[in-house]
């Protein structure tokens, strides 16, 4: 089952691209909140619910993170130089859903992602406990970067904390893609005011999948496997099942997390 489980995530990783580049209808920002805090209340409800918790303290908690998530993304959408604290606004309203999620307090583990890295710290009593875990997604897409860009982009990558590749030759359409929680930059947009806020948002709605994919992996009780081997797989079966359906099956300009990216920046 694990080793099944994987492969999937790592077939389904590799082809979820998200592009940017075309106008779109945007959506006003009380829809945006609105839909971020419904989603991950749902999510934090039916996981309290499955681990034999309160599905109502559960759909309030989910709630909660979600109204922090949608915080961040705002944020990073004013500017891209509020990546770091935006990005870390998105990683603590995650970290509270996905602890609603598995039945646990609300600020019971708290991490973040940077590309293949997760970092968390894990209550014990009164004391945090750290640890490091592998994200088998962003370490593929970590490879085929290096492999398939120009350049790796070192001031953006530590200014954002996301890793972000520069590409001459992106494509006639495209200025930027963002391959879960890293970015591909079109070399001439590399500083341009917005299209570096458009994918980090797409980054932060990887990242906030996390509790979507935790309720799924804890289902499969194969959760234990992966702790004990330092691999991280909840951001990719997350956007497995909320991200990558829409990019099968709508029209770029259709897909409700490209009208939130571009709702939230002045990309047009
Ligand atoms: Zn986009």
């Amino acid at each position: 089952m694990f080793k099944k489980f994987t492969g999937i995530v790592l077939i389904v990783f590799t082809l979820s691209a998200v592009e940017s580049a075309h106008a779109v209808e945007s959506v006003d920002d009380a829809t945006i909140i609105g839909i971020n805090i419904v989603i991950q209340s749902l999510i934090g409800a039916i996981g309290a619910a499955i681990h034999g918790k309160s599905f109502f303290k559960g759909l309030r908690n989910g709630a909660l993170g979600g109204a922090v998530i949608a915080t961040g993304k705002f944020m990073v959408g004013r500017s891209y130089q509020l990546a770091w604290p935006s990005k870390l606004t998105v990683a603590l309203g995650s970290s509270m859903v996905e602890n609603t999620a598995r039945g646990q307090e609300l600020f019971s583990t708290l991490g973040f992602d940077v590309g293949p890295l997760y970092f968390s710290w894990q209550r014990v009593k009164t004391q945090y406990k750290f640890r490091t875990d592998f994200m088998i997604g962003p370490s593929v897409v970590l490879i085929k970067s290096m492999a398939e860009t120009d350049r790796f982009d070192w001031e953006a990558s530590l200014m954002t904390g996301t890793p972000v590749f520069l590409k001459d030759d992106l494509g006639e359409n495209w200025a930027g893609l963002a391959y879960g929680n890293t970015i591909w930059l079109k070399t001439k947009y590399a500083r341009h005011p917005t299209v570096l806020s458009h994918e980090l948002i797409h980054t932060y709605q990887y990242s906030s999948y996390a509790a979507g994919g935790a309720v799924f992996i804890d289902l499969f009780g194969v959760n234990e496997v992966y702790r004990k081997l330092h691999l991280r797989v909840e951001e990719d079966v997350g956007n497995f099942l909320f991200a990558y359906p829409e990019t099968q099956l709508m029209p770029y300009l259709e897909r409700p997390h490209e009208r939130e990216a571009y709702g939230l920046t002045d990309l047009r």
